[in-house]
């Protein structure tokens, strides 16, 4: 299991993700697609984003098509990190070119109780946040807190 986190801020902009995929198949939410320096995820991830406002984003007929700038950005430090394609001229994802973000695995330890966390008991992104800062530099801290979460 993985996440994606900015590469400029560390914040958690992906769900947890579970499942390596080959291009042509369809992405579910925990799918994810490796090809060519570019991860692809599903469009419902975009609510964990920032719509980029400022500038042409290459807007299809109803949707942004698959050129054109990153319109996405990071919600906490607001650096573009992928772009949404989501015009009916095309399939549905979100690209997100890998020198933008981190990929960051989740040890097999904390997985279930961490996607339970975040998919059952819905905790807000700041609060995942928070635990993935102790999963990385803390984890015995992240075992205080998620005994304390799950109680
Ligand atoms: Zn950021
Ligand atoms: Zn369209």
């Amino acid at each position: 299991m993985i996440y994606l986190a900015c590469k400029n801020c560390h914040w958690k902009i992906s769900s947890f993700l579970i499942q390596e995929i080959p291009i042509k198949e369809e992405l579910t939410q925990t799918d994810f697609t490796l090809e060519n320096g570019n991860l692809y995820i599903h469009l419902s991830q975009s609510k964990q984003l920032t719509y980029r406002t400022k500038g042409d984003m290459n807007y299809g007929c109803c949707g942004y098509n698959a050129e054109g700038p990153l319109n996405l950005l990071c919600p906490c430090c607001q650096i573009p990190v992928a772009r949404e394609v989501s015009d009916c001229c095309s399939d549905h994802y979100i690209r997100v070119p890998q020198e933008t973000i981190q990929t960051i695995t989740v040890p097999l330890a904390w997985q279930e109780k961490l996607f339970y966390l975040e998919n059952s008991l819905k905790l807000p992104t700041q609060t995942m946040n928070e635990l993935m800062t102790w999963m990385r530099w803390n984890p015995k801290e992240l075992k205080k807190q998620i005994q304390r979460l799950s109680a």
